[in-house]
Formats: C-alpha cells, structure tokens, sequence
C-alpha cells in the first residue's frame, strides 16, 4: 500500500434520518462496521447531519461507535443532494477516513454516488457481505453480479475512502449499550441556503405503500408454482391466518397476480422474517439474495431438486395444491 494511503484511518457510518429520527439500516451498519473496524484496529465513527439530532450521537455512541462526527445546520433540516454531499466530502477531506459505509436506500443510493465521485474513489453499490482482509487493508465488498449469477467480491486497491451501501436487513442489529460514550466532534457547513440549487418547498409525507416486507415477522411468499391469480389467494389465506405478509417472486409479479411492492428478492425488498414461507418457488439467486437471512425457512414445492431447498429449514416436497389447505386448515385449529 502507498504511503498516502496508509494517512487514511478509520471506519464510517453515515446515520440517515428523517425528522430525527435514524433510519435502522445505520445502526445495523454500525454493528458490521464495529466488526472491520476491530479487524484494522481503527476507530468506528457515525456520521450525523441535520438540525437538531444531536440525541442521534448518544445513539450512536450506544449501538458501538466510538466518535460522531456531527454537521448541525438549518440548510440539512431536510435531505438534498448538494449540502449533503458537501458536508461529507468536507468532513472526509479533512480527516481521511479508510471506509465509509452507508445504506442502499434512495437517500443512501443518490448520496453515496455523488459522494464517491467528488473524492475520486470506487463504490461498490448493494453489498450483501463485508470484511476486510487485513494485511492490505482491502474492504472486501461482495454482491451479487451478472443477474445474480456469482457472488463478486470488489476491492478499491488505489483509492481512499473505500465506499460501500449495503441494503437494509442484511446485517444483524447490534447490541444496544445504553449509556455508552463516545467523542463528539462538530464540524461546520461551509454552504448557506443561498447556494443550495434545490429548494424544499413543502414535505408531504407519502401516504404510505401497503406494504413494509422489510419489517413483517411473518411472509407468504408465492410463485410461478401457483399458475393463477385465483390460485393466489391461497397465499394470502395463510398469511391472514399466521398474521402475517404475502410476498411474491419476479415471476409471479411478471405474471400480474400480484403487484411489486411485494417482490421479493434482487430486484424487489430485501427480507428477513422471523417465517420465511416460500409456497412454489424454485428459489433462484435473485429471489434467494432477498430471502436467505430468515430465521426459519419453510419451502414447499413439489421438485425434489429445487434449489428453494438448500436454504430451506423444514421442507416439504408436495403439490402445495394438496399441503397448502392443510396448512390453513391446521394453523387455523392451532391458532384461534
Ligand atoms: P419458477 O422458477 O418457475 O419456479 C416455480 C416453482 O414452482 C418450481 O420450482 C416448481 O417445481 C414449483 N411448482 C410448480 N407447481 C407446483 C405445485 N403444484 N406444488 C408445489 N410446487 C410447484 N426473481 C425474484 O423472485 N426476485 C427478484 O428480485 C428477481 N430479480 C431478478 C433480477 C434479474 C437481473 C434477473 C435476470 C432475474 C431476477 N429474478 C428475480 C427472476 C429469477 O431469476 C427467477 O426467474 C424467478 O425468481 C423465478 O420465480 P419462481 O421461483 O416463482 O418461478
């Protein structure tokens, strides 16, 4: 590694929020970032910007960082592209951290990229693993790649910071230390309003999708397997009886059974459920990168070599047509 690499140092989390409050995918970050960190002996730092969050840094400082650096200012009250960037390129400028980390959601995703080319450094988008491999220092940044067809590892070998987002779910919750302590560093916005191109003119909050995979404890999912719309409704009958959240493959959605928000997989939610139901799915790469963190996973389909079974916890190889009445009719008994 050159030597103007090794000035670099340090591990960082970006804490998105919304009205003040952190979005979970950044604490789950800081819990992965907490591992890499201790696997380079450096420091693990959140990165905070807004107006008014600094009850975020005790956040912070409870789910494992060890510093915040903090960007407090009216003009970051709401996310734009512009100051954000600027705080962060400035922050990361000033004091040359080795990683930062941040969610794949929209903020993350239109952030990330803009933050990447005004440094000049490399990021790997949707990453599904990390580590480090500690005699060169490399983050080692894994996704899937070609359609989900390999898993690709990437390094940055020249540039500094390395950047990754990683999508929601994917990494454990940390530990929560209540009333652990951290350093709290304030850094000021170089920007006034009077620069920032965009301007918010009101806030509408959206009137919510009907649907929050991500969250559900429970999901039905359905596929191919099914063959109808109305067959469909099976699915939805065990959801209703487990409580619980139908969700979808590419083809059954492609099939117009069902919408997208319920897509499951690559190119849909990420997941991880307590019960993860997969009634016939084949389980193909990109639906299994979505789903392949549950807790328990309960596939049903009726190909004794389907690839839905390597990740399975209990299968049942059957025509669902068959087990999936009994499953209601059972759990219906079980459960009221
Ligand atoms: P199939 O693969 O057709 O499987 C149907 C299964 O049902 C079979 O295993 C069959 O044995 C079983 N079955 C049939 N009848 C019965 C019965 N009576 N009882 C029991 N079992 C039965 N897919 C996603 O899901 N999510 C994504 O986000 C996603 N993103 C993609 C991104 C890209 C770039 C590409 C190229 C593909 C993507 N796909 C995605 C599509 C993916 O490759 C698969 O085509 C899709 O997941 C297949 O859906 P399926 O398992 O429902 O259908």
């Amino acid at each position: 590694m050159s030597a103007e690499l090794t000035k670099y140092k340090g591990v960082w989390v970006f804490i998105e929020q919304m009205e003040g409050k952190g979005a979970p995918v950044s604490w789950e970050l800081l819990g992965e970032g907490r591992k890499l960190a201790d696997k380079l002996d450096t420091y693990l730092a959140g990165i905070l910007l807004g107006d008014n969050v600094d009850n975020l840094a005790q956040e912070a400082f409870a789910y494992g960082a060890d510093k915040v650096f903090l960007v407090a200012s009216p003009v970051l009250k709401h996310y734009r592209t512009q100051p954000y960037a600027e705080a962060i390129v400035n922050l990361s400028k000033k004091h040359m951290p080795e990683v930062i980390l941040m969610g794949a959601t929209t903020m993350g995703r239109d952030l990330s990229g803009t933050v990447a080319t005004k440094l000049g450094t490399g990021l790997t988008a949707d990453c599904t693993q990390l580590d480090v491999e500690e005699e060169s220092r490399y983050l080692l940044q894994s996704r899937p790649a070609f359609g989900g067809n390999i898993m690709a590892t990437i390094i940055c070998r020249h540039r500094r910071p390395q950047m990754a987002t990683v999508r929601p779910r994917i990494m454990d919750m940390p530990q929560y230390e209540e009333g652990r302590q951290g350093e709290l560093i304030r850094e000021d916005l170089s920007l006034a309003e009077e620069d920032v191109a965009v301007k918010v003119v009101d806030y509408i909050k959206e009137k919510g999708k009907a649907v929050y995979l991500d969250k559900a404890e429970i999901i039905v999912a359905g596929g191919r397997g099914l063959g109808s719309k109305e067959n469909f409704r099976l699915i939805e009958q065990l959801a209703e009886v487990l409580g619980g959240t139908v969700g979808a493959s590419r083809a059954a959605v492609e099939a117009g059974w069902i919408s997208a928000d319920y897509q499951v997989g690559q190119t849909g939610t990420t997941v991880r459920p307590k019960v993860y139901f997969a009634i016939g799915i084949s389980g193909a790469i990109q639906h299994l990168v979505g789903m392949q963190t549950s807790d328990v996973i309960v596939a049903v389909n009726k190909d004794p070599d389907a690839s839905i079974f390597k990740v399975a916890t209990f299968g049942i190889q059957g025509d669902m047509f068959q087990v999936l009445p009994a499953m209601i009719e059972q759990f219906k008994k079980q459960l009221v």
